[in-house]
């Protein structure tokens, strides 16, 4: 286990260092100033010596006059050096973040609906916020240390053997215990970063839940529940930090110990050279202990980079794992301008997870350029299901879907989506002015009149002339400072604005006021106009005029017709129109 760990370690930092590539040039200048740290390291006990012997002892003029200057000299290189690697290092992390961030951002742009049926969206944040950010500390500190610390480790290791190699080997006959305390600390590690990111994700999503559903949680007193929920993730969350501190620092005060274990062994072998008048001088014991005690400090760093460099390396596990994730299978190279909107379903079965349950079985039907098809049916039957197949948010199991009589799949995505356009339950309002979300996803920049048309269509230029920059007022997150019908207008004119010939609608359940309600109906009036429209039908008003309704029930359809041959039937629909549509009528439809 440890050495796949380790291999794959090496690999995830050999890809990280792929990022590192465009940058090359100032990298080079950090390592250069890192290695002049390091060799600068060792000169400070090789100053010591002459230092010492040529002053104290033979009292040398030519010494005492220049050891003091090169000793200033030394320490201003090391300074100036210091600095270049310090900014040079962030500077390059910085930019090995922004770019990952970018990637990381791209693709999920780009990733299938399934993706985020399966992953929490607090996973997906954090993993762009917290993870990338862990992944800087990995390419900087860890790099800043594991250069200039083991550069410098070998240069005081090699001036140690130089002034005496006996007494270095017997020192060193520790190492071995170091590499091993090194060692099973950065599995321990690895292992509890992983985790500890896991639960940072969940935390987000707890913590992102309690901010978008304040209303709910305050409505229902739910905040004792979520209370706790936050309470008991962020204490997990609390509890990894520990657990990782623990096995970091246990590894700090065990590699100190050895070191003592050194300095004894190096007094003892030491003193008793010394009266054998074999080895060292005055000046070359205290520059032989100099450089052990310098030793310390980088080995120390050493081994306490295992904690930023396994937490980055988990980290850059779970953000490649994001990047490399397989985008929308867009694989139909048929590329086709307008469409003129004839959609047809052929004997369509769709299961969510292979091997699971069919969700949608048999579907047959067809939806005639401009015309209007409502799904109706108990919550559960699998309207929105079918709705999302239109998109290729999902592809069927079985049968097919045919955009003017040529398979989706055979489409291009941007080929199909050009033609489509989706009104939800709950609009979607980006943080950016009204105008802006009218023209979503359009190239260029709309023009006013066109603008001024559409939102008169949509029934909001009213509302939106009333606010305080019209066209250019900021919608705030999500849309907050506008009503539920001033939203749904919008979304509306979006699709207005986008003009494509089918329209994938999920009503909105719930009820507006009259005066919101009667707006709305009007623009989405206008919405359906010569456009196919496959509509999730809520309302009576929606089906009275839809000229095909599909009663859908347990994933099939189990009646079909106008409404009033339906009516007549006395089925399902009957039933259906007496307990829901009827009590709509007798509320917002008075
Ligand atoms: P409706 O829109 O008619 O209320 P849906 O299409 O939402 O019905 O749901 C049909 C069935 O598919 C339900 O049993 C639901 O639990 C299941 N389902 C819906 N979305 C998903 C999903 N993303 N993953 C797995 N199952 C799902």
């Amino acid at each position: 286990m440890p050495d796949t760990a380790e291999l794959s370690s090496r690999q995830l930092y050999l890809r990280l260092l792929t990022h590192v590539r465009p940058y090359w040039r100032q990298f080079a200048l950090c390592v250069l100033a890192m290695i002049v740290m390091a060799l600068s390291e060792p000169a400070i006990p090789a100053l010591l010596k002459p230092l010492l012997d040529g002053t104290f002892v033979t009292k040398d003029p030519e010494t005492m006059k220049w050891t003091p200057i090169l000793l200033v000299g030394l320490f201003f290189v090391r300074g100036f050096a210091n600095f270049v690697a310090d900014v040079g290092f962030e500077w390059v992390s910085s930019k090995v973040v922004y770019n990952l961030r970018r990637e990381l951002f791209v693709n999920i742009l780009r990733l299938p609906t399934r993706y985020f049926d399966e992953n929490s969206t607090g996973n997906i944040i954090s993993k762009v916020t917290y993870n990338s950010s862990q992944v800087a500390a990995a390419a900087t500190r860890v790099l800043t240390v594991l250069i200039k610390d083991s550069l410098t480790v070998v240069g005081l290791i090699a001036y140690m053997l130089w002034l005496d190699w006996r007494l270095t080997l017997a020192v060193f006959l520790l190492l071995p215990l170091v590499a091993w305390v090194v060692r099973v600390a950065a599995v321990r590690m690895r292992r509890l970063n992983r985790q500890l990111q896991g639960m940072m994700g969940d935390m987000t999503h707890c913590l992102e839940e309690a901010v978008r559903g304040h209303r709910v949680i305050k409505v229902f007193g739910g905040q004792p529940a979520s209370a706790q929920r936050f309470d008991h993730q962020s204490n997990w969350v609390r509890r990894f930090q520990v657990k990782l501190k623990v096995a970091d620092a246990a590894a700090g005060p065990l590699v100190e110990i050895i070191g003592a274990l050194m300095l004894a062994l190096l007094i003892y072998v030491g003193t008793r050279q010394v009266g054998d008048g074999e080895a060292l001088t005055v000046g070359g014991f205290v520059a032989f202990l100099t450089a052990l005690g310098l030793l310390f400090p980088p080995i120390k760093r050493l081994t306490g980079i295992n904690q930023p460099l396994q937490r980055g390396l988990a980290a850059a596990e779970s953000v490649f794992a994001l990047i490399d994730h397989p985008p929308e299978p867009d694989s139909g190279g048929r590329v086709i301008g307008r469409a003129e909107g004839r959609l047809e379903f052929r004997d369509v079965c769709f299961r969510y997870r292979d091997g699971g349950d069919e969700v949608l079985s048999g579907i047959n039907f067809v939806a005639e350029p401009g015309k209007t098809v409502a799904l109706v049916g108990p919550s559960g039957g699998g309207k929105s299901t079918i709705a999302s197949l239109i998109p290729r948010f999902y592809l069927p199991s079985a049968g097919t879907i045919l955009l003017d009589g040529i398979d989706i799949r055979e489409l291009s995505l941007e080929g199909l989506r050009n033609n489509l356009s989706m009104v939800g339950q709950d609009p979607m309002l980006f943080n950016d002015t009204v105008a802006a979300n009218i023209a979503f996803g359009r190239p260029g920049a709309p023009k006013p009149q066109e603008l001024e048309r559409i939102a008169e269509a949509a029934h909001a230029l009213e509302f939106i002339r009333k606010l305080p920059e019209g066209f250019d007022a900021l919608i705030g997150e999500d849309g907050v400072r506008l009503s539920g019908g001033q939203r749904q207008r919008l979304a509306i004119a979006r699709a207005l604005y986008k003009d494509a010939p089918v329209l994938i609608l999920d009503e909105a359940t719930s009820a507006l006021d009259s005066e919101s309600e009667r707006q709305v109906q009007a623009a989405l009036q206008r919405l359906t106009e010569h456009r196919t429209t496959i509509v999730i039908a809520h309302r009576l008003s929606t089906i009275e005029h839809a000229d095909l309704i599909l009663v859908v029930k347990d994933g099939r359809i189990v009646e079909r017709g106008a409404h009033a041959e339906l009516l007549a039937a006395g089925g399902e629909y009957t039933t259906l129109y007496n307990t829901q549509f009827r009590r709509d009528q007798a509320g917002a439809f008075q």
